[in-house]
């Protein structure tokens, strides 16, 4: 984001799953972070880069949930219309 080179000690690899392998690296200077999904396949390596305000230990944390599903979308939905202390 600042141009600045990243240095290979603040690469962290997250998680190893099949050809997949999932990476962290935060800038030391501005403090942005790339979470980078490298995969091997017959095409060669090929990675995919997101930036993110997450922590490592968050990128971790919701890697490790289940993903949001309908749902879950509705009760949020349900609980909002009930409580209008959370939307009035
Ligand atoms: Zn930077």
């Amino acid at each position: 984001m600042c141009n600045r080179m990243y240095e290979a000690n603040n690469y962290t690899f997250l998680a190893e799953r099949d050809q997949h392998v999932l990476t962290y690296v935060k800038c030391s200077q501005c403090g942005s972070a790339i979470l980078s999904l490298l995969t091997l396949n017959q095409q060669g390596l090929q990675a995919v880069g997101l930036v993110t305000d997450l922590t490592s230990d968050e990128v971790v944390h919701f890697e490790q949930s289940q993903p949001v599903s309908t749902n879950d979308v509705l009760q949020l939905h349900e609980a909002l219309e009930k409580d209008r202390r959370i939307v009035p």
